[in-house]
């Protein structure tokens, strides 16, 4: 494909041929495969397909100096020379131009359910997922999490009616297969859990329709949050599944503390999560002034839980001046010189990721 085909017009095509692509962010509809693979974007599907690099065999690049290479191809294996894809791949744009790309596909599985399982409080429902990936024996091919704020807000942006909407927090469960008795048994077990773990109900949807309305709530919240709360800080925290719940804890305790209202969705299954500070009433000033110091004790407390401050959207320019919290100095050393190695002029996305 080139770039700058949009992530779901691949989904619908590989479809239309029995065919999966992997890949699957809530950007699907809005973004090019091109920024799926300069941001190795993650999204929905991570557990069972991984990040976009998984799925990436090979990409024609530009490089700074106007030479054309190809790195890699149509194969699965190749220890030739060093692995080139997968530097380009969330390279941010800092190393070429990619023009080109080679993608794997995969068998579409016949059968797909979503569940979808309210819980009372965030707590309740933050606090079922390491039991539900770990202990049920299933791997459910999408576990994603939304509170209660950001449900609403989806709710009100598309206008549509949500069961319990009202509810403190929600569970969206994805198993799939090709086998229907299997994929029965995996989602009445992961059903059965969730609601062990406090779940008010499990519903079915096990229909083509059904299911995309749920994806389709799920898929607009960052959408209905610009809507509504204009101003905002959406950040991208991943860490280990089962520090997920003290994730959440701590986050609320840090926008507690500095006057920030907070709401939380994201891609729970693989420890990754939107917290999102808000700045609702707050005065400009005092906005201006604890955003940042929020955001610094967010990522301190991340990095402590053993994760990163980034899990899929990339350091950029806004999280550049925290990258050093993460990685050490021999680190960043090794990202300037590959950068320069590639981009002597900086010429390409100058000032992201690093500084030279
Ligand atoms: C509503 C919404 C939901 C989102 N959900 C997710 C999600 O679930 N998972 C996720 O990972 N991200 C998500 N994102 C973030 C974003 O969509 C992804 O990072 C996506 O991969 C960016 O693609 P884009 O086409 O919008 O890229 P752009 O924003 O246009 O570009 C992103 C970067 O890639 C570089 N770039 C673009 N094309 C090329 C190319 N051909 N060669 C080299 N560099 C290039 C650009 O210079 C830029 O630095 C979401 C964003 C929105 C708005």
């Amino acid at each position: 494909v080139e770039p700058g085909v949009i992530t779901g017009e691949i989904q619908k095509l590989a479809d239309r041929h029995n065919l999966v692509y992997g890949g699957d962010p809530c950007s699907s509809e809005s973004s090019s495969i091109g920024g799926n693979v300069a941001e190795n974007a993650g999204g929905n599907k991570v557990m069972k397909y991984g990040p976009t690099g998984y799925h990436v065999y090979g990409l024609e690049v530009v490089l700074p100096s106007g030479e054309v290479t190809y790195f890699g191809g149509k194969r699965l294996k190749d220890v030739s020379g060093l692995d080139f894809v997968h530097l380009m791949v969330g390279s941010e744009g800092t190393l070429g131009i990619v023009t080109k790309i080679t993608l794997r596909l995969l068998p579409k599985p016949k059968y797909s359910v979503a569940l979808l399982v309210p819980y009372p409080d965030i707590d309740t429902a933050i606090a079922a997922v390491p039991g539900l990936m770990s202990g049920s024996g299933v791997v459910p091919t999408s576990l994603e999490f939304m509170d209660g704020s950001s449900i609403r807000a989806a709710c009100s942006f598309l206008n549509i009616e949500f069961p319990y909407a009202d509810a403190g927090a929600h569970l969206i469960i994805e198993v799939e297969g090709n086998s229907k008795d299997a994929v029965f048994d995996d989602y009445v077990k992961l059903g059965e859990a969730a609601i062990e773990a406090g779940g008010l109900e499990a519903f079915v949807a096990d229909n083509r329709n059904t299911r995309d309305k749920l994806w389709k709530a799920r898929k607009s919240i960052a959408e209905a949050l610009a809507a509504i709360s204009p101003v905002h800080s959406m950040e991208d925290v991943s860490v280990p599944m089962a520090n997920i719940p003290k994730l959440i804890k701590r986050s609320e305790e840090i926008a507690k503390k500095r006057g920030l209202e907070m709401i939380a969705f994201g891609h729970a299954g693989d420890g990754n999560v939107h917290v999102t500070f808000i700045k609702g009433d707050l005065p400009q000033e005092e906005w201006d002034r604890n955003l940042p110091l929020a955001e610094k004790e967010l990522f301190d407390e991340t990095t402590e839980l053993g994760g990163c401050i980034s899990g899929e959207h990339g350091i950029g320019i806004k999280r550049k001046k925290y990258l050093a919290s993460i990685v050490d100095e021999a680190q960043l050393d090794l990202i300037r010189g590959i950068k320069k190695a590639f981009d002597r002029n900086n010429i390409l996305n100058p000032g992201k990721i690093v500084d030279l």
